[in-house]
């Protein structure tokens, strides 16, 4: 994992020791997301991508309040999904006008409270088109919306489709022209489309593919109905690396291709906010899981180190989060980074259940009692989408560093 130094065998987080880090925690297991490498990634990011592509974070992917508060100036907008992640976001230093929510089932508290804030509302339903133009109305407040569109086409290659087909999530993209006539004639801000079709994507043709028909799609809609459109969320998807074989994701092919569509897209329509929305691409890599060995032992020929953190911290990890077979996340052992005398090693935690494997026969170096295991990769989706209570142990610390 080369986003991260090491020194004299030590794996190190934006210049400090995994042992300081554990020391500054007062504990093990932490969560530690290094500030170096999320500003690294978006850097690069912008390098890459059109200068006119905006970036959003999904807060979704880590809703750490100090991590997104060091996100909020580094991008264009922050995309929340409950009335909790909001309220983070409200606080961070972002313009609020650059917040939008989505996410199906949204409570009228919820609507009320991205109404109030001027928050742009992503539509999911008619009920809820209906919500904010009565709450809209009480408050004398105008409201800002979007409307997510389940499209017609899928994203091939996902981790996880969350577009096409039936879906709970966006309204079918052939009721949007309907939709969109009652939010004319109300008394809606109308801002533009969210069309997301799918997450965890490391396939740059499929990504592509899926962009060219977000734009059509997005032209289509706006051409049959008339409307002009002032934001565009095309969505994100883009994936990091995770299991053996898996490579970071080239993005010069998407990035041509985008220039293109922005092109064309602004030159018919004016200009846009066209953002991509980011979750896991942004932290995910900067994010590792630490935890220390309690125990070893041996059980008719399989190894067995038991470690002080398990699936109940980090439920992706275990593979119980979205996975169909169960593979491993980088592990290594954080204070033996230089050791390359390895042993076929089960790593596993410390509930009463065969599923809190963190490390199926891992090659690992020679293991002791009191040793740091790291799992990599842990930035998004670990801390925030674990069942902590899960045989209540001790929490685990989250840090910035
Ligand atoms: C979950 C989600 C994201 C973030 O997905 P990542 O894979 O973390 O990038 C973005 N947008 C929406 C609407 C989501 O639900």
């Amino acid at each position: 994992m080369d986003q991260f130094d090491s020194n004299d065998g030590e794996l190190m987080l934006n210049g400090m020791t995994l042992s300081s880090l554990k020391l500054r925690a007062g504990q093990t297991p932490y969560y530690a997301y290094d500030r170096s490498v999320i500003n690294k990634t978006i850097q690069q990011f912008r390098a890459q991508m059109p200068a006119r592509l905006k970036l959003h974070y999904a807060i979704k992917a880590n809703p750490m309040p100090a991590l997104v508060d060091f996100i909020a100036p580094l991008v264009d907008g922050l995309d929340v999904a409950s009335g909790n992640e909001l309220n983070v976001a409200l606080n961070s230093s972002i313009d609020t006008r650059m917040i939008s929510f989505a996410g199906p089932g949204k409570r009228p508290k919820e609507l009320a409270m991205a109404i109030a804030s001027g928050t742009t509302i992503n539509l999911e339903s008619f009920t809820e088109l209906n919500r904010v133009i009565s709450l809209s109305e009480k408050f004398g407040i105008t409201a800002n919306v979007a409307v997510r569109v389940n499209p017609d086409f899928e994203l091939k290659s996902s981790g996880m489709k969350m577009g096409g087909g039936s879906q709970q999530f966006g309204i079918d993209a052939e009721n949007v022209p309907l939709l969109l006539e009652k939010i004319k004639s109300s008394n809606l801000d109308y801002q533009g489309l969210h069309i997301f079709t799918g997450s965890q994507n490391l396939n740059p043709e499929s990504i592509q593919q899926a962009h060219k028909n977000t734009f059509e799609l997005a032209t289509r809609l706006s051409e049959q109905t008339q409307t002009s459109i002032k934001k565009l969320n095309i969505g994100g998807g883009l994936g990091i690396p995770y299991f053996p074989g898996e490579k970071r994701l080239e993005l010069n092919s998407i990035a041509e291709a985008l220039e293109q569509h922005i092109n064309q897209f602004e030159k018919q329509f004016g200009s846009c906010h066209i953002a991509m929305e980011l979750g896991r691409f942004l932290v995910g890599e900067a994010g590792v899981y630490v935890t220390e060995i309690t125990d070893i032992k041996e059980s008719r020929g399989t190894l067995f180190v038991i470690i002080d953190g398990g699936l109940h911290h980090h439920l992706s990890a275990s593979g119980n989060f979205g996975q169909v077979i169960r593979k491993n996340y980088p592990v290594a052992v954080g204070n033996k980074m230089s050791d390359d005398n390895l042993f076929t090693t089960q790593v596993v935690g410390p509930l009463c259940t065969p599923l809190d494997i963190l490390a199926n026969k891992y090659s690992l170096p020679e293991c002791d009692i009191g040793d740091l295991i790291v799992i990599y990769q842990s930035g998004a989706y670990g801390y925030s989408a674990s069942p902590r209570d899960f045989l209540n142990h001790p929490q685990p610390i989250e840090m910035l560093v």
